[in-house]
């Protein structure tokens, strides 16, 4: 297996820039312009948008067939004034925590007076984690593709709007510009839920709060873990709901992966509002397991899907004790 990975440095300057980007609901464009500004000049990526400003960015060298785009959201709980309401809260926060903390405006949407990023014995503090590091192991991913010239095929989709209801999301759904094979992966970040434990690598997820995944697309994502020898944990996360519960819905197959995330939505188990934070190593595996099933799947492994493998180790299983049946029962 390849060593998928970029340097340590240029991974921590690539989510301090994203990360500390300001954005909140419908108000994504400083960390759309920083997305297109990062992927612009890479060796085999193209990068289109959409009607309602998703990015869309593909990375292709070989022949071999797009398989998986894989899906973070740009937006993050957050304030914004409109003329005819005022100041709103968008996103899921418990009302009674809306008006403890200061609030730092960027034109007109807001966010929680935090610190935008800070590293501090391998866990990332921001004020906004969910989703900027789905987005930024994407980042991630295509860089490290291009920088080494992989044979691949893939996407990468960064949406808006997630936070209000997935808009962004159904919006590309009901389009789906892709090619009908592409099915869609999920980045997250996730309270930690069913066992999972943050620092124990990244989560692939059973399923959310509304729905359960994909088993296909969920295999494949379990074999590039196992081959890469990368640690993963396998959970139902169904403290919330993510962008996979979306697109399964309007029939795009989709999985889910998150990392584990501390003060979710900004919100410390008792009271108050703080820096969401996550593991960095986590944060590392994520990337690593998304840049390895890439290249699996565009490799001649990638040809059976890991359910037909599945059930060829199963069948090979059952003609393997076929003697026994027959000693068994004396034919
Ligand atoms: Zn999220």
């Amino acid at each position: 297996m390849v060593e998928a990975m970029l340097h340590h440095q240029t991974l921590i300057g690539l989510l301090r820039e994203i990360q500390s980007t300001p954005t909140a609901p419908f108000h994504e464009a400083l960390v759309a312009e920083v997305i297109r500004k990062r992927l612009a000049d890479l060796p085999n990526v193209s990068l289109t948008e959409d009607d309602f400003g998703n990015i869309i960015a593909h990375y292709k060298k070989g022949r071999s067939k797009p398989q998986l785009a894989f899906g973070a959201h740009m937006d993050h709980p957050g304030w914004v004034r409109t003329k005819k309401e005022g100041e709103v809260f968008l996103g899921w926060v418990p009302e009674e925590r809306l008006k403890t903390h200061p609030v730092e405006w960027f034109g007109d949407f807001g966010m929680w007076k935090l610190n935008p990023f800070v590293i501090h014995d391998g866990l990332i503090h921001s004020r906004v984690c969910d989703d900027l590091i789905g987005c930024a192991a994407i980042v991630a991913m295509l860089m490290d593709l291009s920088k080494r010239g992989v044979d691949a095929n893939c996407y990468g989709i960064f949406t808006r709007a997630e936070e209000v209801g997935f808009i962004g999301a159904v919006k590309l759904a009901k389009k789906w510009p892709l090619p009908k094979s592409v099915r869609f992966v999920s980045l997250e970040t996730s309270a930690a839920r069913g066992g999972a434990v943050m620092g124990d690598g990244p989560v692939i997820r059973a399923g959310d709060r509304m729905s359960l995944f994909d088993d296909a697309v969920t295999a494949e994502l379990v074999d590039a873990g196992a081959e890469g020898k990368i640690p993963v944990q396998r959970c139902l996360l169904d403290g919330g709901s993510c962008e996979a519960t979306a697109m399964n819905l309007y029939g795009i197959p989709a999985a889910g992966m998150s990392v584990i995330l501390g003060n979710y939505h900004n919100c410390p188990p008792e009271r108050g509002i703080a820096e969401e934070f996550v593991s960095l190593a986590d944060v590392k595996n994520m990337i690593k397991l998304i840049t390895v099933t890439v290249e699996r799947m565009a490799g001649p492994n990638g040809k059976v899907s890991s359910k037909d493998a599945m059930r060829k180790r199963i069948e090979k299983r059952v003609r393997d004790h076929e003697k026994y049946d027959r000693a068994a029962r004396g034919k």
